[in-house]
């Protein structure tokens, strides 16, 4: 039997990506839907064989409580959204896969962690690339040491934005610009390769002047973090030039390449090394597995055997006190050190 999901907001990336995807699914079925638009569920209910009696609107989406089918709400709304539905969904007792990111600040993670303690309900934070198959190899390589020691990491997430007047350009929505968006890809993944925390950030922010895109929030931000371990990863993340997804490790004898790392699909990945003097260049196929019907089933299989994710709340709540001295770099123009993170489990 498998795990019934829940999935609230029917937006772009719901129909594209997180519906499709429970095609892959090995444990994970959608059975219900919120959303505010009675036409577009009604469709999307048809397409995916889901019941008119488990289609609800925001007003009813406390009702979940009471549906038995359900064990766990993905919340796919926009940023500022997550911290109410988080807390509701936790207290209709349904575990909760919540979008990235997790919130719009600290305060906020710390109340979802708390809410679904205290429901004793898991929380998950929809990390995609934690889950996919080529990062994890990156991942792996990174943290044996197979190229020596990591000294320099390069990530860039940037994309052209249309000048659409969406929830993203609104910073009461969106709780940034490009940072919390995209430049969360290179935080987090930083983050996952090394699996360290960084004790040290130094930022710059920048917006074209007059672009209507960028009147509330950062088109551009730059980041270095500095580690324990002595990595420097330098961090790009953009809201107003072409797509550039990717990122190199720098090791001792050799080097990680992801170009792309972060879309949903066509990654391609390649190390170079020189075993005995002679370079070599490895490029693994891609498995091509579907992100987020990898990351359903994790979560499904979690609550089945009653296990933590492998990103949890506080990966998400660690993410956000990052994102949050980034800022304060940008602003006062210097360094702002990090306090201990959360240290990551490698369980998974
Ligand atoms: P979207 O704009 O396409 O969809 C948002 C949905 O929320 C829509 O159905 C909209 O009707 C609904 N909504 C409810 N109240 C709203 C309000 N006040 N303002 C605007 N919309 C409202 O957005 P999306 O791209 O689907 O993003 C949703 C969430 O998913 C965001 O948190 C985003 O960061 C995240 N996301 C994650 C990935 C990923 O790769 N993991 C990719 C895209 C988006």
């Amino acid at each position: 039997q498998r795990v019934g999901y829940a999935i609230v907001g029917l937006g772009h990336l719901t129909l594209a990506e997180i519906l499709p995807g429970f095609g892959q699914c090995k444990h994970a079925k959608p059975v219900a839907l919120v959303s505010g638009s009675p036409d577009k569920m009604a469709k999307a209910a048809k397409q995916y064989g889901i019941k008119p009696s488990n289609c609800y609107s925001y007003q009813d989406y406390d009702k979940l409580k009471d549906n038995p089918e359900v064990q766990v709400i993905y919340i796919v709304l926009p940023n500022s959204m997550h911290h109410e539905y988080v807390l509701r969904g936790a207290r209709a007792g349904k575990h909760i896969l919540c979008e990235k990111p997790m919130a719009n600040s600290v305060k906020e993670c710390e109340e979802m962690i708390a809410a679904c303690q205290k429901a004793n309900v898991k929380l998950m934070i929809a990390y995609r690339i934690q889950y996919e198959p080529l990062n994890r190899e990156a991942m792996k390589r990174v943290r044996a040491k197979q190229y020596g020691q990591t000294k320099l990491i390069q990530m860039m997430d940037c994309q052209n934005q249309a000048h659409d007047n969406q929830w993203r350009h609104k910073k009461a929505l969106a709780g940034g610009g490009a940072l919390p968006d995209i430049g969360l890809y290179c935080l987090n993944t930083t983050r996952f390769l090394l699996g360290e925390e960084p004790d040290e950030v130094f930022a710059y922010t920048y917006s074209t002047p007059g672009d209507d895109r960028f009147k509330e929030i950062e088109e551009n931000v730059s980041f270095t973090l500095r580690f324990p371990s002595g990595v420097i990863s330098q961090c790009l993340a953009g809201y107003g030039s072409f797509n550039s997804k990717n990122y190199m490790v720098h090791a001792e004898t050799g080097t990680i390449k992801m170009d792309p790392a972060f879309p949903y699909k066509g990654l391609k990945q390649e190390f170079v090394h020189a075993p005995e003097g002679k370079q070599v260049i490895e490029q693994p196929s891609n498995p091509g597995k579907q992100q987020f019907a990898l990351e359903m089933d994790h979560m499904a299989l979690c609550v089945r055997h009653n296990q933590q994710p492998y990103t949890p709340g506080e990966e998400g709540l660690q993410d956000q006190r990052i994102m949050e001295a980034i800022y304060k770099s940008a602003r006062e123009g210097k360094p702002v050190k990090l306090t201990a993170g959360v240290g990551k489990t490698d369980a998974f």
